[in-house]
Order: C-alpha cells, then sequence, then structure tokens
C-alpha cells in the first residue's frame, strides 16, 4: 500500500504518521521525491484502516499494491535508484561497464587486464575469485587470494572491484570488495540474500538460470526486506531449449519491463548470454540501445588460456572496440 503526500507536509508531519504506521507492526518506505512523497506501507497492510488513512489532512491519496514486491516496486520510488558503488555510480543518467576476466588466475593477469579495461572505458573492473563451476573437478577459483588480487588492481587503477559470493560466511573477505556479485545460480538462495540484506553493500543480483522477472524481483526483495536497497539487477540470459549457437536466450525485453517495474538499475551481461566472443558486440549494443543502465563483459588477456569461459571473452582490442560502438549508441 502506499500513501502519497500532499505537497508541502512537513518533516514532522510525515513522521507523526510513519510513526503510527511502524506502531501497527508494519515498514515504512519513504520516497522523498522532488514533488511528491510517498510513504510505502510494507507487511500486513489488512491491519490499516484505509478510509482513516485517506481521511488525513496530509494524505492526498492511498494506493493498494498489487504486486508482490514492494520496496523495489516503482509505484514505492518513482524515481531511479542510483547505487553508489566506490567512486562510481550505476543507475540514473550513468552508463557503468564492468569489465575483467571470468575468473582472476593471478596478480600479473588481473592488473595487466585492469590496466586495459580501465584505458577503454571500463568503470568496474570484474573477476571471480570464487566460482560457481558445474562440474566439481573444474577450477573453482582462486577464492580469498583472488580478492586480493583484485584488491591489488583496484590500488594500482582506482577502479571499483565486482566479485561474486557464494557462501555468506564468506562476508568478512568481502569488506573491502565495492560490489558484492550473486551469481544466476544462487538468485533463490534465500539465507544467502538474507544475510546480504543486512549489510549495506551494493550486490549486483544476478538473474537465474530460468527464473522468470516476477521471481528475480522477489530474490531482490528478500535483500531490500533487510533493509539494503543498494541492489542493481543483471540480465544474463535464460535457459531455453536451443542452447546449440547461444549458450542463454538473452532476455532483451526484461530491461523496459524491469524498468516499468521497479526503479532499481539494471545491466545486461552479454558475455554469459551468449557464450561466444563474436556475439557480444552486437548483443552489447543492442543492451546500450534498449535502455540498460550498463554491461558487464568477460575480458581475458589471452582468452583461449582462460581457465574459465574463454570462448566468450573478449581480448583488450576487442573490448576497446565494443566500447567506441557502445559510446556512440549512447551519444
Ligand atoms: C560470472 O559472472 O562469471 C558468472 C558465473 O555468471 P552467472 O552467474 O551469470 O552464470
Ligand atoms: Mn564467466
Amino acid at each position: 500500500m502506499i500513501a502519497v503526500l500532499k505537497n508541502g507536509t512537513n518533516d514532522t508531519q510525515i513522521k507523526k504518521l510513519t510513526d503510527w504506521i511502524e506502531s501497527l507492526g508494519l515498514q515504512v518506505h519513504l520516497s522523498k521525491g522532488e514533488y511528491q512523497t510517498i510513504v510505502g506501507l510494507v507487511g500486513d497492510t489488512s491491519r490499516v484502516d484505509e478510509d482513516l488513512l485517506i481521511s488525513l489532512d496530509i494524505v492526498e491519496t492511498v494506493k493498494r499494491i498489487s504486486e508482490p514486491f514492494k520496496s523495489a516496486n516503482r509505484k514505492f520510488h518513482p524515481d531511479d535508484t542510483v547505487v553508489k558503488v566506490g567512486n562510481t555510480s550505476v543507475g540514473g543518467d550513468a552508463f557503468a561497464v564492468m569489465a575483467g576476466p571470468c575468473s582472476v588466475e593471478s596478480c600479473e593477469q588481473v592488473v595487466e587486464i585492469a590496466k586495459a579495461v580501465k584505458a577503454a572505458g571500463a568503470t568496474l573492473l570484474r573477476g571471480g575469485a570464487f566460482k560457481p563451476r558445474t562440474s566439481p573437478y573444474d577450477f573453482q577459483g582462486l577464492k580469498a587470494e583472488g580478492i586480493e588480487f583484485l584488491l591489488e588492481a583496484k590500488q594500482q587503477t582506482g577502479l571499483p572491484i565486482v566479485t561474486e559470493i557464494m557462501d555468506a560466511s564468506h562476508l568478512p573477505m568481502f569488506e573491502e570488495v565495492d560490489l558484492i556479485q550473486v551469481g544466476a545460480r544462487n538468485m533463490q538462495n534465500f539465507e544467502l540474500l538474507k544475510e546480504l540484506g543486512k549489510t549495506n553493500k551494493p550486490i549486483l543480483l544476478k538473474r537465474g538460470l530460468s527464473a522468470t522477472i516476477k521471481e528475480w524481483l522477489m530474490s531482490a526483495e528478500y535483500i531490500m526486506a533487510g533493509g539494503n536497497e543498494n541492489i542493481i539487477l543483471c540480465e544474463r540470459g535464460i535457459r531455453s531449449y536451443d542452447s546449440q549457437y547461444t549458450r542463454n536466450v538473452l532476455d532483451l525485453a526484461a530491461v523496459p519491463v524491469l524498468h516499468e517495474l521497479t526503479h532499481l538499475p539494471v545491466i545486461v551481461d552479454p558475455s554469459h548470454a551468449t557464450g561466444a566472443s563474436r556475439l557480444v558486440k552486437p548483443m552489447a549494443l543492442a543492451a546500450a540501445a534498449c535502455g540498460a543502465n550498463g554491461l558487464m563483459i568477460e575480458v581475458h588477456n589471452d582468452p583461449k588460456k582462460a581457465l574459465c569461459d574463454g570462448p566468450q571473452s573478449l581480448t583488450p582490442e576487442q573490448f576497446s572496440d565494443v566500447m567506441s560502438s557502445v559510446k556512440k549508441i549512447l551519444g
């Protein structure tokens, strides 16, 4: 349920209203826009006397929100959310580009790639330290050491870093990580999401392998219900019946749909969506053209020798070419 307040309502009046709502056992989500203040009521709103609420002097209208995702809902928060990540931002007018290797393989490798992607215009460095591999016999990542190498690359380039968490017990290792990624395989790991909700770290929430848009937003809601509203959504393709030519099906329509449904920023990962380096550029351009707030792209200094996801990784030169074309689309 939302209550749209009348223009000119002051902070004391808002406080009185929110105290009353909280006394009913509900959570309050306040959105102060340039022209309107919206009070979102989260929880069992059957306890609220709607007629009483609407009769208050400061209340203009009251609406019930039928969607199960409340905090993530644009009706609660009409303005775009801009998530601050280190020295950069994701959402609103900013276009974020997260680039780097699928997995961190050595300090030299990640520093070299970080310098190259920064020179080409990337705004964040990505790199997996904990890798969710389909086979337990495949390279599982350098773990804590991988995070140290990312921090060294951050130190040398100034790029904020994004890396994936797989277990809430690893959180202490992520203290200096700027953006914590929840991978597709963990999108519905609700215990992990709840723990991340207790932190104030920005979270990159990738779409699950076969998650619907609503399920994805409900996962964001799990994090937000704990009080952490710093969430960026990442479309990375979904499972379908034809994986012969593309690894996944890139659902670009999800981008404008999400912009309607939620205030959270949405970025696109054309690398995992397609699984093929030659398809990354056209899909990156399409993502920029359809209104994504940014991209996540895998870049490797020697893709043929990559320990993970080599076939979909761009060389630094190819990445630089993608960046110049993306800039043209963005204008
Ligand atoms: C990754 O970003 O390297 C990754 C494993 O992505 P996803 O969870 O989308 O498969
Ligand atoms: Mn990968």
